[in-house]
C-alpha cells in the first residue's frame, strides 16, 4: 500500500477521506495520553493523532516509542482540527490525520543533532552538520535551497535554449595549463609521468567550440581550483558557462540581464529592472575601494589629493609628492567605535602595507585626533564640506599609492557597514538587489615581485579597440573588453570579448606576458593552431552558480546551497575524503608517496 498523498497536501476539503501518508517522524507530543506525531516528507508536515481508544494497544505502544526521524507509514481518516487548535504556520494546519494503521518502515538511531529546530544552523557546529549531511539536508531550509537550485538550473536551461544556445559538455579530464590557480592533477596510468588536469574553467574548450562553428554554447560546468580556500570558496564549484560568436559586449549585457530577470522571477517571483547600471573599474575603486561595490549604502570614498598637496602634514604631502593620493571616508555616527574596532581597521590598513591608520573622531563638538593640529582651516573646511562631517562621525584616511589607498578604505568601508548592521543602525532590505556591470578593467596588471605584467582577467581577453596602440607605449592604460556582473557587493561572474586573431593572441602571450615561445607552443599551441582556421569574433562569460543560488536563498555561505560541500580544508567529512590509497593503486599509477604517512582514524 503506497502513500496516497504527500505531507503538504491535505486540506479541510479532504476531511472524511481515508488516506495513507509516508514520511519521517518530525516531532512527537504526548497530550493527556493522546500522541501527536508530526509526519514530514519533502513537501511539508501533517499532524497525525494516535488515540489509544482508536488503536490496538501494541500499535499505540510502537508509536509511543518511535525515535525522531524514524520512517513510518500511517493510514487513517482526515478530520478538521478541533476549533482553537489550528496551526496557521503550516499549510496543513487546519486538519489532522486520525491514525488507524501504523507501519514502521525503518527505525532511526538517536540523532547527533535535532532536525526539528529552525535555529540549528546557529547552535550546532558546522562540522557535525557536514558529517551527517543527509540529516542536515532534511531540514526544510536546506531542502528549499536544493529546490531553488534545481529550479534555477532548469530556468537557465530553458532560457538559454530559447536564445538559441546549445548545451555542450566539455571534458573534465583536461591538460595542465597553469593560468593562476593551482590545478588538481590526475595521474595517467598508461603513460607514467604524464597527468591530466581538472579544468579551472572550460575557457579553452568553449573558445574552440566557437572556432568549430557552434556560435552559441552554454554549460552548467563543474570547475576545479586547488587554492588555499578562503572563507567561502570550494575546490569544486559550478558555473553557468557561456560563449557566443559575432557579438560585442552589449550582446552579453543584454543576454545576462535577460537570464537574471528570468532567474529572479522564477526563484523569487521578482521583476528586476533592466538594463543594469554600469560603472567603470576606476570609478568603482575611487568611490567604493573595490571592484565589486555594494552600492546599497553610501559611505563613499572622497579624494583629498588636491587639498593636501601642499599640506604641512608631511605624511600626506609626502605621499602625494611620491605619486600617491590621500583619500578619506566618513563612517557616519561611528565616533564611538571601540578600541578593538579601531585596531581591526588599523590591521586592515597594515595588511596593505600601510604604517597605520589616521582617523578623526568628531565628539562633543571637537575633532579628536593627533593629526588635526597639522591641518589649516582651509583643509579642515574642505574635509567638513566634502565629507559632510557632523557630530558623532568617524573620519578615516588612507595616504598611499592610488590602488592601495582605495583598497584600504574599501575594506574599512565594508567593515564599518558590518559594525553598523550588527548594531541595527544600517538595515539592508532583503528584497533589494543592486545589480551592476563593472567595466573597463585594465587589461594587464603589474606584478612588482616578478617584475612582469599579468592578465587582469585571463590572457584571452581582447583589449578595447581604441587602446591597442597603447599596448607598447603604456600597457597599464590599456583597457580590456572585460566585464563583471556584481550584485549587492557580490561578484556573480565575469567574462570578456576574446582575442580572435592568432597573431594578436601570440603577441599578448609572448610580448606582453613574456611567456617564452616554446612554452606558449606547449600550453596554447593547439589554440593558436585552431585560430588559424577561421576563428570568428567571440566572447563569453561565466556566472558562479553556487554564489547565484546563495544570493537568491539569502544565505551568506555557498556551502548551504551545495548538497555535499567540502570544508575550508577541502575535505568531505561525510565520506572522509581525500584519503590514502593502497600501495597497489600507487604502483599501477607509477607513483610513490614521499610524504610521511598521515595518521588516520579508522571509520567505524
Ligand atoms: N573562464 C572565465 C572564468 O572562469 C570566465 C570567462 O571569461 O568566460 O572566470
Amino acid at each position: 500500500m503506497k502513500r496516497t498523498h504527500h505531507c503538504n497536501e491535505l486540506r479541510p476539503n479532504h476531511a472524511g477521506q481515508t488516506v495513507t501518508l509516508e514520511g519521517w517522524v518530525h516531532s512527537r507530543r504526548d497530550l493527556g495520553g493522546v500522541l501527536f506525531i508530526d509526519l514530514r516528507d519533502r513537501e511539508g508536515r501533517t499532524q497525525t493523532v494516535f488515540d489509544p481508544s482508536d488503536l490496538a494497544p501494541d500499535v499505540f505502544e510502537t508509536a509511543a516509542h518511535l525515535h525522531s526521524e524514524s520512517v513510518i507509514r500511517v493510514a487513517g481518516h482526515v478530520r478538521n482540527r478541533p476549533p482553537g487548535t489550528e496551526n496557521s504556520k503550516i499549510a496543513t494546519g487546519q486538519i489532522e490525520l486520525q491514525v488507524r494503521e501504523l507501519t514502521v518502515l525503518n527505525h532511526a538511531a538517536v540523532l547527533p543533532f535535532s532536525i526539528d529546530d529552525p535555529e540549528i544552523a546557529n547552535k550546532v557546529n558546522e562540522e557535525l552538520r557536514l558529517q551527517y549531511r543527509y540529516l542536515d539536508l532534511r531540514r526544510p531550509e536546506m531542502l528549499r535551497n536544493l529546490r531553488v537550485r534545481s529550479k534555477v538550473a532548469t530556468a537557465t536551461r530553458v532560457f538559454m535554449e530559447e536564445q538559441g544556445f546549445l548545451e555542450i559538455e566539455t571534458p573534465t579530464l583536461f591538460k595542465s595549463t597553469p593560468e593562476g590557480a593551482r590545478e588538481f592533477l590526475v595521474p595517467n596510468r598508461r603513460d607514467p609521468g604524464t597527468f591530466y588536469a581538472l579544468p579551472q574553467s572550460p575557457q579553452q574548450f568553449k573558445q574552440i567550440l566557437m572556432v568549430a562553428g557552434v556560435e552559441r554554447y552554454f554549460q552548467l560546468a563543474r570547475c576545479y581550483r586547488d587554492e588555499d580556500l578562503r572563507a567561502d570558496r570550494q575546490p569544486e564549484f559550478t558555473q553557468i558557462d557561456i560563449e557566443m560568436s559575432f557579438i560585442d559586449r552589449e550582446d552579453i549585457y543584454a543576454l545576462i540581464e535577460g537570464l537574471l530577470k528570468r532567474v529572479w522571477k522564477t526563484a523569487l517571483g521578482m521583476d528586476i529592472p533592466t538594463p543594469f547600471r554600469r560603472m567603470p573599474f576606476v570609478d568603482a575603486l575611487n568611490l567604493y575601494g573595490i571592484d565589486k561595490p555594494d552600492t546599497r549604502f553610501g559611505m563613499e570614498l572622497v579624494d583629498f589629493t588636491a587639498e593636501f598637496r601642499a599640506s604641512t602634514f608631511k605624511v600626506f604631502s609626502g605621499t602625494i609628492a611620491a605619486g600617491g593620493v590621500v583619500k578619506a571616508l566618513n563612517a557616519k555616527g561611528m565616533a564611538n567605535a571601540t578600541q578593538g574596532q579601531l585596531e581591526t581597521m588599523t590591521e586592515y590598513a597594515k595588511s596593505f602595507g600601510a604604517k597605520g591608520l589616521a582617523f578623526i573622531k568628531v565628539e562633543n563638538g571637537e575633532w579628536k585626533s593627533p593629526i588635526v593640529k597639522f591641518f589649516t582651516d582651509g583643509e579642515k573646511s574642505a574635509l567638513k564640506s566634502k565629507l559632510a562631517i557632523e557630530e558623532g562621525d568617524l573620519i578615516l584616511f588612507a595616504a598611499d599609492q592610488w590602488l592601495t589607498a582605495c583598497e584600504i578604505l574599501g575594506k574599512i568601508r565594508l567593515y564599518c557597514a558590518e559594525v553598523l548592521k550588527s548594531q541595527g543602525r544600517l538595515v539592508m532590505d532583503p528584497h533589494r538587489f543592486d545589480f551592476l556591470w563593472v567595466v573597463d578593467f585594465p587589461l594587464l596588471s603589474f606584478d612588482k615581485e616578478m617584475n612582469r605584467w599579468y592578465s587582469s582577467h585571463h590572457p584571452f581577453t581582447a583589449p578595447v579597440e581604441e587602446d591597442i596602440p597603447l599596448l607598447k607605449e603604456d600597457p597599464k592604460k590599456v583597457r580590456g573588453q572585460h566585464y563583471d556582473i556584481v550584485v549587492n557587493g557580490v561578484e556573480l561572474g565575469g567574462g570578456s570579448i576574446r582575442i580572435h586573431q592568432p597573431a594578436v593572441q601570440k603577441a599578448i602571450f609572448e610580448e606582453m606576458l613574456a611567456i617564452p615561445p616554446d612554452e606558449t607552443k606547449l600550453r596554447f599551441g593547439y589554440m593558436l593552431e585552431a585560430f588559424k582556421f577561421g576563428a570568428p569574433p567571440h566572447g563569453g562569460i561565466a556566472l558562479g552558480f553556487d554564489r547565484l543560488i546563495a544570493t537568491l536563498c539569502g544565505t551568506p555561505s555557498i556551502r548551504d546551497v551545495i548538497a555535499f560541500p567540502k570544508t575550508a580544508k577541502g575535505t568531505c567529512l561525510m565520506t572522509d575524503s581525500p584519503s590514502s590509497v593502497s600501495t597497489r593503486q600507487l604502483r599501477d599509477l607509477h607513483l610513490e608517496v614521499t610524504a610521511a604517512k598521515k595518521e588516520t582514524t579508522p571509520t567505524p
